[in-house]
């Protein structure tokens, strides 16, 4: 792609980020943990925009009860592994881009070989074990982390930065994650908001621009449109921190 189709592509993100900030995307290495409502629509903004690398985390093939929200996956996509539909379309949409599949779930033996080269990590995820798996890692290799989860006409994200803000095992103290039994009932467009606003901090806290969600955590209603945004506070002695960050 010349120079030019480039500069073409990116014009219009480029008149807010700056040519700097769109370097700084291009030179990016970021994971998307989970492919499903929130990780399919990271995955797409983020391509989009133009993030150098791009690895892609899940083991689960597409389901029929997925269309709804994952809109990166059509019907006829229907029982094919997540990644390997996803590869194809992300590449489609910005072949500039180099996405990386891991056809697996997040676990302990292999998070920090997928996390240790990326700059940052994204929780697409819908349970708590595999947040729990990713929140150790990133602690550990003090990568920072945009969470998200939805549930029903609800949505959270906030951002941890290791050392600085609460980590999630500290988050889940202030707000419980959803539970879900069996599966997270979830209206389609609040993964959509949701998802945008994970995307947005990944690419705030990649060109050091605006104001992350650091040690706050956004809660959206979108039935009734009430959005707070709650201060989280350290838990002292946090299992997680304590033992992966030593003190200053
Ligand atoms: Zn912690």
């Amino acid at each position: 792609m010349s120079s030019m189709q480039l500069i073409d592509r990116y014009s219009r993100q480029v008149a807010v980020i700056g040519k700097e900030g769109q370097e700084k995307l291009s030179k990016a290495r970021v994971a998307v943990i989970g492919l499903g409502g929130l990780g399919s629509l990271v995955s797409m903004y983020l391509a989009g925009a133009g993030v150098g690398e791009l690895t892609i985390v899940d083991y689960d093939t597409v389901s029929l009860t997925d269309l709804h929200r994952q809109l990166l996956y059509r019907e006829e996509d229907v029982g094919k592994p997540k990644v390997e539909i996803a590869v194809r379309r992300l590449h489609d949409l910005n072949p500039t881009v180099k996405i990386k599949p891991v056809n697996d779930a997040l676990t302990e033996d292999n998070a920090e070989k997928i996390l240790g080269g990326m700059d940052i990590a994204v929780d697409a995820l819908d349970n708590w074990l595999g947040r729990q798996v990713l929140n150790e890692a990133i602690i550990k290799l003090r990568k920072p982390l945009v969470h998200g989860a939805v549930n029903g006409w609800y949505g959270q994200v906030s951002t941890i930065i290791p050392g600085k803000t609460p980590c999630l095992f500290e988050l889940v103290h202030v707000r419980s994650l959803p539970q879900c039994v069996g599966y997270c009932p979830v209206v389609g467009p609040i993964v959509g908001v949701i998802a945008s606003i994970e995307a947005l901090e990944v690419i705030k806290l990649i060109t050091g621009i605006g104001e992350p969600l650091a040690g706050k955590l956004l809660v959206i209603d979108g039935k009734n449109w009430v959005i707070d945004e709650i201060k989280l506070s350290r838990v002292e002695n946090c299992p997680v921190c304590s033992r992966y960050l030593k003190e200053k």
